[in-house]
């Protein structure tokens, strides 16, 4: 390993860092002494050779370097990394995350730790590494999550296909302690079964925590329906909330199974399941002339990158439209976009010309987004990737 490898960067292309975001793309460099290896740190020097950063190498990647620190004479070490995570862990104890357990506590770039994200479910934390320059520290990251005051378990769900781009094979298993069988994540009161060894992401969606919330509150009376439904999560807010009825869609048999377990654990009924493709589905329901109160639209990622977006829009707009014609006057629609690559301009805009086609007039009555132990850097607005619309259907 050479800590003293240089990357500089190309005339005039030192913009953005000097704003301290965190990424240097392959475009930028000019080029590369000392011969580092992937992972290694190298420092980041402008045209004129001043020192900028220190960053982990990423030779096979378009993000060339990530930053670790603007401070060049920072040590990137065990311990570096060790201080990064103690930190994160301890602003997420003053964000206010109520009568829960379930907290993101190390957000990536957001965290100063680029390639690095960690779930919190009580005792039992899960990491997903991403990038060659964290994976080099995996044994730091490990010791210092198991030093955190109550956990027993550390769980490693590297298993994102981005990580074949850094050139990383996939890699799962417990790495201290054992996995407690069920995981339960704690939220606004509610529990929901955690599949952390198989479940999508680290086990559950910890982002949508707000919304359900707010579902939770307006669903006294309605009739909801809850459409990608997974975990069942909206279901069951919606059936804390007083719902007097709920559909749940997912093409999926067994996360059907999942939001059974769910309901049962929280003692609430959730209504009809219905395992079929949501756009089909949602078709047939209006052929029916069904109408709900309430809607809940949390599709998966529809656009992996920017050339997928034109494809994500069609599908988000035929899918908003359909809602859109489904819901009573006086009805509310959450609908959601997890896309980075779609921005949350493009998706309010794909929503109005969903209204438009709809013949619906609606109103944003709140706009909802990551909570905040997602947070967005305001120098790395990349971090914001799930967007959501409060609609009131007129
Ligand atoms: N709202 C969920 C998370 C949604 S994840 C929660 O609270 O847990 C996206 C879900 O969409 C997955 O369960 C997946 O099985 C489902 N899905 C993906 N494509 C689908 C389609 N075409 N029709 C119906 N469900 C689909």
């Amino acid at each position: 390993m050479n800590e003293r490898a240089t990357l500089r960067l190309k005339t005039g292309r030192d913009r953005s860092l000097r704003r301290h975001h965190p990424w240097i793309m392959s475009g930028s460099v000019d080029h590369v002494l000392g011969d580092p290896q992937p992972g290694d740190t190298v420092v980041v020097v402008d045209e004129a050779s001043r020192p900028m950063a220190l960053a982990s190498y990423s030779p096979h990647s378009s993000i060339r370097a990530r930053v670790w620190a603007f401070d060049v004479q920072q040590s990137i070490d065990d311990g570096f990394v060790a201080a990064r995570i103690t930190a994160a862990a301890e602003r997420r104890r003053h964000l206010g995350i109520a009568d829960g357990d379930a907290v993101r506590l190390v957000f990536g770039e957001a965290d100063g730790l680029p390639g690095l994200v960690v779930d919190r479910y009580g005792s039992v934390v899960v990491f997903q590494i991403t990038t060659v320059g964290i994976d080099r520290r995996r044994d730091a990251v490990v010791a210092a999550l198991a030093s955190l005051d109550g956990v027993h378990c550390v769980f490693e769900r590297s298993d994102g296909d981005n990580r074949s781009r850094e050139g990383l094979e996939p890699t799962t298993g417990v790495r201290h302690g054992s996995l407690p069988e069920p995981v339960w994540a704690l939220e606004n009161g509610l529990r929901f079964h955690v599949d952390v060894e198989h479940g999508h992401k680290t086990g559950f969606y910890i982002d949508q925590r707000d919304s359900r919330r707010l579902v939770t509150e307006h669903s006294r009376d309605r009739a909801v329906l809850n459409v990608f439904g997974y975990t069942g999560s909206f279901s069951v807010a919606a059936a804390r909330g007083g719902a007097s009825s709920i559909t749940t869609i997912d093409s999926s048999g067994p996360a059907l199974l999942l939001a059974e377990t769910n309901a049962r654990a929280n003692e609430v009924n959730i209504g009809d399941l219905v395992e079929a493709d949501a756009f089909t589905e949602l078709r047939s329901l209006r052929d029916r002339g069904a109408s709900f109160d309430l809607i809940v639209l949390d599709p998966p990622k529809l656009a992996n990158n920017p050339n997928q977006v034109d494809r994500a829009t069609r599908a988000y707009k035929d899918l908003n439209l359909l809602a859109l014609k489904l819901l009573r006057p006086g009805g509310l629609l959450f609908t959601y976009s997890c896309s980075g690559a779609v921005s949350s301009d493009l998706f309010q805009k794909v929503v109005a010309g969903a209204a438009v086609d709809a013949n619906r007039e609606a109103h944003i009555v709140r706009r909802l987004g990551q909570p905040a132990d997602h947070p967005i850097p305001l120098h790395f607005p990349e971090a914001e990737y799930l967007k959501g619309l409060m609609l009131l259907a007129l």
